[in-house]
């Protein structure tokens, strides 16, 4: 039918478009015509250029809703539930709506939140016996940190553990010391990503700038044993917020910020360069390259199930960034 056409054309790696809103203040009528999109096209108008349109298996205009994204982010979930690893990432400039998109805010949830709901409302009518498990961390400057862990206030305070990333002889990933939380129910594990979300924006004095200098990794581990078709016996979905995709010679950063640009613009095109190997099916998958793809080396591939939601703004004065962010998504389709 339909939609098995669909997911067949689609394969393991499906890339999305999110345009979001021009701002608050300009009606959504009248947006630029810089860029303009329909459900799997982007038009992009570039003065003195022929306008080029990129094709994307799905794309959400300015007015969408997150239930709308979310619908067709389910069938990833989906996956994780029959047993696949799934990841699903959020890649864009910083305020492209990319935390918009994977949390929300407190009136509108984005994907994280909805898909603890869609996971316990399935072992909840589902006839199989499910476990969840929660974990959260952030990737700043190659270094892992774990979120549902509270930073040291004081010097006397123990250090938290460093989480070390370890590999089963399965070629499954582990990462050491990190926390993982047995959640019962769904509200437990919405407080619980509430506070990884705190301890993030809290991690340094400049939160704004950290957050969207730093991956923020939500992993939910599922385990079922009575269901012996499932791909795995435990299988994982990651939600990830990706550090903002802008380039670092632009934005005139020097010292710690040109350090942080260069550390995520480095991770970001590792994972391009590894999804990019993946799609054309290469005998080579870099994952080496970085701390992210060596982490998500389990949770991309043939075997798994990939959602990059890209994300760009319509506004003219993004233009150079939006045109180097649909170049990222055409390389990973
Ligand atoms: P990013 O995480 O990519 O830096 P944010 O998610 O923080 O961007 O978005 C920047 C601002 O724009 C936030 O105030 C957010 O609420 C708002 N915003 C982003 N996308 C949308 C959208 N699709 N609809 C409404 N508001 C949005
Ligand atoms: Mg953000």
């Amino acid at each position: 039918d339909y939609l098995d056409l669909k997911a067949s054309v689609a394969g393991n790696i499906r890339v999305f478009c999110r345009v979001r809103p021009p701002s608050d203040t300009q009606a959504l009528g009248h947006a630029m015509p810089t860029l303009g999109s329909d459900s799997s096209n982007v038009f992009l108008k570039v003065p003195g250029q022929s306008s080029k349109t990129y094709t994307f298996d799905q794309v959400f205009g300015p007015s969408s809703s997150q239930a709308e994204v979310f619908h067709e982010v389910e069938p990833v979930i989906k996956s994780a539930l029959d047993g696949f690893n799934a990841s699903i990432f959020a890649y864009g400039q910083t305020g492209t709506g990319k935390t918009f998109t994977m949390e929300g805010t407190a009136d509108i949830p984005g994907v994280v939140p909805r898909t603890i709901e869609r996971l316990f409302n399935h072992a909840w009518e589902s006839n199989n016996t499910y476990s969840f498990s929660f974990s959260m961390l952030e990737m700043y400057m190659g270094n892992l940190r774990d979120l549902l862990v509270a930073k040291p206030k004081r010097l006397t305070d123990p250090m938290p553990r460093s989480l070390v990333i370890q590999r089963d002889p399965n070629g499954g990933i582990e990462i050491e010391n990190l926390s993982s939380i047995p959640v019962g129910d769904c509200s437990q594990a919405l407080e619980l990503y509430k506070l990884g979300c705190s301890f993030r924006s809290t991690a340094m004095t400049n939160s704004n700038v950290t957050s969207s200098r730093s991956h923020c990794m939500t992993r939910i581990s599922i385990a079922c044993s009575d269901a012996p078709e499932r791909r795995r016996e435990t299988s994982k979905v990651w939600l990830i917020d990706l550090g903002g995709s802008e380039r670092v010679m632009k934005t005139k950063a020097h010292g710690r910020r040109l350090e942080e640009g260069r550390a995520i613009n480095l991770s970001l095109s590792a994972l391009g360069d590894v999804i990019s190997a993946l799609r054309r099916k290469k005998s080579h998958i870099p994952f080496r390259n970085s701390k992210l793809t060596q982490v998500l080396k389990d949770s991309l591939g043939d075997d798994s199930k990939t959602l990059m939601l890209v994300h760009v703004s319509p506004r003219e004065e993004d233009l150079c960034e939006t045109i180097c962010t649909l170049s990222f998504a055409m390389r990973v389709k």
